[in-house]
């Protein structure tokens, strides 16, 4: 197949890492004989510098020509001033919203060969393989709000529709089907109008996808089973601001946030795919960022924008097989071991795949 991918590395490990996915996915297209062109833009820290801008029309202009979005991340300390007037994060914000990418996939799996890195029993940790599906584009981080510079009371709300709801639940509903068949849906519907219309929407949802056992956590409740039973859980879908705060609540289970990729998804097929992680200031420039949340989210373009299943599974097969055979980069090291850097990591999956 032909494919054209949008590639912006960003800033500090981001163009790190991202240049080891071209590495890799052009080993997947020479091994599949596929035609993959690699488009690179500006977006970020790099971009504000290069052009004032954090996300440049030009960079817009490339992911619009393009089948997917590859990124590595943005930001750090030289553009953290909060009076700036542009900050990076501007960046990745604007890119959800102009291609309303509502919805915003997160896998959280455990790898028996790091189980003892991970801060819970190995016990609770075997098996662990949860699909987050946050709405990424609506609720209360994007409500109206009353900001008071120097008074003593400020809102934001929190406003859903039915068809809100509806597309992300659809999104988590269909994920189910291709996994093991069981959805969470978090919410506060004891509390909250907009969760309640949120239950009311994900029941009616279900109708359709009669396969799918269908269970329903307010979120407090959540963030405990999270921890006390996060194997049973399959696929798990969130509004904005709880599906941000467990997912990143999970992502300590994987034993280090460079192991976590993500995918933010529309409708059709076309996506932005990003490792979990920022731009890591403090290790950036010297070998030693963890590739996994990268590679993975890669084979999650592959997976959700090109329909390479068979590819998709093989870089995850190649991941498996290097961490088994010992290979560490200096986040997921136990103690005494010797780390390898983000090179030597590489490409070890790469002969692997
Ligand atoms: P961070 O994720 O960059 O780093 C947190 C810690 O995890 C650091 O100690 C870092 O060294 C480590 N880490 C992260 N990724 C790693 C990897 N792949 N391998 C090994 N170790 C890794 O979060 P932060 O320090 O809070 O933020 C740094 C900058 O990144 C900030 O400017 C922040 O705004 C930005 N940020 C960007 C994104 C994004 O682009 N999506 C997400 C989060 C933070």
């Amino acid at each position: 197949m032909k494919a054209t991918i949008a590639v912006l590395p960003g800033d500090g490990i981001g163009p790190e890492v991202v240049a080891k996915s071209v590495e890799l996915l052009s080993a997947i297209a020479e091994n599949y004989g596929h035609e993959f062109t690699f488009v690179e833009g500006l977006i970020g820290g790099i971009a504000i510098d290069e052009t004032g801008d954090p996300l440049p029309a030009e960079t817009v202009a490339i992911c619009e020509a393009a089948d997917a979005i590859l990124l590595g991340a943005v930001g750090g300390p030289k553009w953290s001033d909060p009076t700036a007037t542009v900050q990076p994060e501007r960046g990745l914000l604007g890119l959800r919203q102009h291609f309303g990418l509502f919805a915003n996939l997160r896998p959280v799996k455990t790898y028996p060969a790091l189980l003892e890195h991970a801060p819970l029993r190995a016990e609770l940790l075997q098996d662990v393989d949860i699909l987050f599906v946050r709405e990424l584009v609506s609720g209360i981080y994007f409500g109206e709000r009353q900001e008071q510079g120097d008074g003593d009371s400020s809102y934001d709300t929190m406003a859903y529709s039915r068809s809100e709801v509806e597309q992300v639940a659809n999104v988590a509903f269909r994920a189910a089907q291709g996994r093991r068949k069981k959805l969470c849906s978090v919410d506060k519907a004891n509390v909250l109008a907009t969760m309640r219309l949120w239950r009311r929407t994900v029941v009616d949802v279900h109708d359709e996808y009669e396969d799918v056992e269908l269970e329903h956590l307010l979120v407090d409740a959540a963030t405990m089973h999270l921890l006390t039973r996060p194997s049973s859980f399959d696929v798990i879908v969130a509004g904005n601001m709880f599906g941000d705060i467990l997912s990143d609540e999970a992502s300590v289970l994987a034993g280090s946030l460079g192991m976590l990729p993500s995918a933010s998804l529309r409708a059709d097929k076309f996506g932005l795919y990003e490792p979990v992680h920022g731009s890591a200031p403090d290790i950036a420039g010297q070998g030693k960022a963890n590739p996994i949340g990268m590679f993975l989210s890669a084979a999650m373009l592959l997976r959700y924008s090109l329909q390479l299943e068979g590819e998709a599974s093989a870089i995850e097969a190649a991941i498996d097989a290097t961490l088994d055979a010992g290979l560490r980069t200096a986040d997921i090291v136990s103690s005494g071991q010797a780390s390898v850097s983000t090179d030597e990591f590489a490409v070890t999956v790469i002969q692997n795949l």
